[in-house]
C-alpha cells in the first residue's frame, strides 16, 4: 500500500499545484484522472522522488520514499509520458544499456533478463529493428520493459496513451494491467476510458486537490437517477447552461446531446440514463469548479 498524507507543492511562481493530498493506493492499477494542469504530473515526479514536496509524507509499506530516495529509486519503475530512445539502436541494444545503468552487472544475467522483458512486453519478433522506426505503442511497450528492470514494487506511468491509436492503447493497457497483479500501478491520465477499462481503484484530482478516492463503480452508483439526457437544439445550449448544471455535451448528427446532473427530470422531454464514469468525472470537477471571484 502507497499512502500519502498531507503532500503539498507551490511552484516559485506562485502556483499551488498541489494541496495537502491525502491518498491510499493499494496494490493493482490505480488510476489518476485529471484535466490538464490538476497536478497529475507534479504529483508522479514527487512519488518518483524527482522533486521535492513543501510537506507531506509518502510511504510504501515500511520505506519512506521521501527520506530514502535511494533507496525508493531502487524498487520503482517510472514510465514517462513518451519515453525518448536513441533512434539507430535495437530494442535488445537499449534494454541491455539500460540494465547496465540499473546496476545488472552480469553479462549472462542481463541476456536473460533482457529477451525475458521483449518477450513480455511483445517485442520480442522486432528486437533487432532500429527504435526509429518503432511506432508510438511499441515506443511506449518498451519503456514498460525499462521500468520492470530490477522487479519494480512501485510502477508509475505519467500519461503513457496520450498520442496511441485505439488498438497501441488496448494493448498497452492490458499489459500494464497483467504487471499489476503483484505490485502498485499508477497510470496517470486524462482519459475517462483509460480508467474506466482497468482501474479497480482511481482518484479525481483537480487544481491539486483530490476530488474523489475509491472504485469507480460506487461512484456511478451514487449518482443512479440523477443524470438526465436530452438533444437541445445549439441555439438554445446558452439558456440550458444558464439554468442546468450540464456535465457534457456531445454534438450528435450537428445536435447537442445534453448530460445534465439533477435530482429530478428538468422537464418532461430529459430522459434518464444510466451514468458513467465519465458522468462521475465531469459531476467531480464541476462541484469543485473555480470560484468566478478567485479567477481575477
Ligand atoms: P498535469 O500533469 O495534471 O497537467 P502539472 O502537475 O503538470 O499538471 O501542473 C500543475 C500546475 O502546476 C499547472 O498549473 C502547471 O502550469 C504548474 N506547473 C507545473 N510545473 C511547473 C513548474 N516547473 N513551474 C511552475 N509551474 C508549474
Amino acid at each position: 500500500m502507497l499512502t500519502i498524507r498531507h503532500l503539498s507543492k507551490t511552484y516559485p511562481d506562485g502556483t499551488r499545484a498541489l494541496r495537502d493530498i491525502d491518498l491510499d493506493i493499494p496494490r493493482g492499477m490505480f488510476g489518476l484522472l485529471g484535466p490538464n494542469g490538476a497536478g497529475k504530473s507534479t504529483l508522479m515526479r514527487t512519488i518518483a522522488t524527482l522533486q521535492p514536496p513543501d510537506r507531506g509524507s509518502i510511504q510504501l509499506d515500511e520505506l519512506d520514499l521521501l527520506r530514502q530516495p535511494q533507496l525508493t529509486r531502487r524498487i520503482l519503475g517510472y514510465l514517462p509520458q513518451e519515453f525518448g530512445v536513441y533512434p539507430r539502436m535495437s530494442a535488445t541494444a537499449m534494454l541491455d544499456h539500460l540494465a547496465v545503468l540499473k546496476g545488472v552487472t552480469s553479462r549472462g544475467e542481463r541476456r536473460e533478463l533482457v529477451d525475458h522483458l521483449l518477450h513480455q512486453v511483445n517485442l520480442w519478433d522486432v528486437r533487432h529493428r532500429k527504435l526509429g522506426g518503432f511506432s508510438g505503442g511499441m515506443r511506449q511497450r518498451l519503456g514498460i520493459a525499462q521500468a520492470l528492470i530490477g522487479q519494480p514494487r512501485l510502477i508509475i506511468a505519467d500519461e503513457p496513451t496520450a498520442g496511441l491509436d485505439p488498438e497501441e492503447r488496448h494493448r498497452f493497457l492490458n499489459l500494464l494491467a497483467d504487471i499489476s497483479e503483484r505490485i502498485v500501478v499508477i497510470l496517470s491520465t486524462h482519459i475517462v476510458q483509460d480508467v474506466t477499462d482497468l482501474c479497480p481503484q482511481m482518484a479525481i484530482i483537480g487544481q491539486g486537490q483530490v476530488l474523489f478516492s475509491g472504485r469507480p463503480k460506487e461512484a456511478i452508483e451514487q449518482l443512479q437517477g440523477k443524470v438526465w439526457r436530452r438533444q437541445v437544439p445549439k441555439e438554445q445550449l446558452d439558456a440550458y447552461r444558464a439554468r442546468l448544471t450540464i456535465l457534457s455535451t456531445r454534438l450528435i448528427a450537428g445536435q447537442p446531446l445534453l448530460h445534465v446532473l439533477a435530482d429530478q427530470a428538468p422537464d418532461d422531454r430529459f430522459e434518464a440514463v444510466q451514468p458513467d464514469l465519465e458522468d462521475v468525472y465531469f459531476g467531480r470537477l464541476w462541484a469543485h469548479r473555480p470560484d468566478p471571484a478567485d479567477r481575477g
